[in-house]
């Protein structure tokens, strides 16, 4: 047996983690959110929808409808594949955006995106496997795709989102498993692709028989105009590139992130892999959570939640796009979003001013605004003048007290 008193040596740790683990660390933005609780502070750190324009009082009557209307299905478990009347409500929301050719069985729906994102990682990814993403790309998947051991490839963005004719290129050199887009209103970039890069990137698609990911939930949260279509709806007018597209949609933006409701459309091998692998992690997403968010797109209440939120972030966008200018002026450059919920933007350093996102993020706590420096959602070579504005969960008058201190961190900065 063995001998475990007290001066015979200690035992080695029972939890030996998996290798997989030092692909990736905590995330530098984890550590900034934890100053995030002192008081008075104005955060434009987030990603988060404004707890305070959830439609709760929709929400609850469409709770209680799927109990009413499912008392049994809405709270015992369910098939893995998603609750059907939700499947059927998800297709109809997507034809409504001109993706008509999906079909409920075409999706599956999974607790958030990032379950979708989890479970492309898990059924593409071997370790050593190339990935493209865009640099500067959402930070959880960065950290999913390594997890399963990606070796990260970056596609720079501009103004027009990915750089396409950079993408072709890459995807000669690469032959990745599979590219990341997100082509609307990217997070952290706020960039949306134009129509025609979308189409070069579905055609590039089926002439290199590449797969695109397609991660989607920004999309209804524009402001003036709707962006061009999905690479989902497009890939209708591209012969061949549906096979080549994988689409994550989510609820979270729109309705509430707390129903986790995300879904995933994919070729059908791809889909019944996903299944599989979904069934030995969460069994299902959660029934009640289901049930209610069918009953609320069934009660056509999504238009019009959808109109108030866009409309209440569109100020806060202007607001914050306003302020920027008058106080930072040449300091900062940034194309104002169109949609979505963040600003992104770059310390230019002029007149010897700080260009150094993560130092001004510390001045800024100091003075009680925080943001997130941009440099971590780089998966390569990272752009240290970065900085990810978030406008959505601050009131216009906060929104501009808060650049006022960004203001003054940024000449404490120097
Ligand atoms: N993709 C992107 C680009 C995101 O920004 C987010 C949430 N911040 C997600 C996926 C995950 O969202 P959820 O799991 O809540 O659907």
């Amino acid at each position: 047996m063995t001998n475990f008193a007290a001066g015979a040596a200690q035992p080695t740790s029972p939890v030996r983690l998996a290798d997989r683990l030092n692909n990736v660390e905590t995330s530098a933005i984890r550590e900034l959110f934890k100053l995030l609780g002192k008081p008075g502070i104005i955060s434009f750190a987030g990603g988060f929808p404004d707890a305070a324009l959830f439609d709760v009082e929709g929400i609850r009557e469409a709770a209680l409808a799927a109990l009413a209307a499912h008392p049994g299905a809405a709270l015992q478990y369910g098939a893995t594949e998603g609750f059907d009347p939700l499947r059927e409500q998800l297709a109809a929301f997507m034809a409504a955006k001109g993706a008509t050719g999906v079909a409920p069985t075409d999706l599956i729906v999974t607790t958030g995106s990032q379950q979708a994102l989890d479970l492309i990682g898990k059924t593409l990814i071997s370790p050593g496997d190339k990935v493209i993403v865009e640099g500067p790309t959402f930070l959880a998947t960065i950290q999913c795709f390594k997890l399963y051991g990606a070796e990260l490839i970056t596609v720079p963005v501009d103004g027009q989102g990915a750089d396409v004719d950079a993408l072709e290129r890459l995807i000669a050199e690469h032959r990745p498993k599979l590219v990341y887009l997100i082509p609307t209103f990217g997070n952290p970039s706020g960039a949306t692709m134009s129509r025609e890069r979308r189409r070069r990137v579905l055609e590039l698609a089926v002439q290199t028989r590449t797969l695109i990911v397609e991660d989607d939930p920004y999309g209804d949260l524009y402001f003036d105009a709707a962006p061009p279509q999905s690479l989902l709806a497009l890939s209708a007018e591209v012969p061949g590139s549906r096979e080549c597209l994988v689409h994550c949609g989510s609820l979270s933006k729109v309705l509430s992130p707390g129903l986790r409701i995300g879904w995933l459309v994919a070729p059908p091998l791809l889909l019944a892999k996903a299944t599989m692998c979904k069934q030995f992690s969460d069994a299902h997403t959660s029934t009640f959570a289901q049930a209610t968010a069918a009953q609320y797109l069934a009660a056509g209440r999504m238009p019009a939640t959808l109109a108030r939120v866009r409309a209440i972030y569109a100020q806060r966008a202007a607001a914050m796009v306003q302020a920027l200018r008058d106080t930072l002026g040449a300091a900062i450059t940034f194309a104002p979003p169109q949609g979505g919920l963040f600003v992104w933007a770059r310390l230019t350093g002029a007149n010897g001013r700080c260009a150094d996102g993560g130092v001004l993020a510390q001045r800024a706590i100091e003075q009680g605004v925080a943001f997130v420096p941009g440099a971590p959602f780089f998966a390569r070579d990272p752009d240290p003048a970065t900085l990810r504005l978030s406008f959505a969960t601050v009131d216009e008058d906060r929104i501009r007290e808060g650049v006022r201190r960004l203001g003054v961190a940024l000449a404490a900065a120097q």
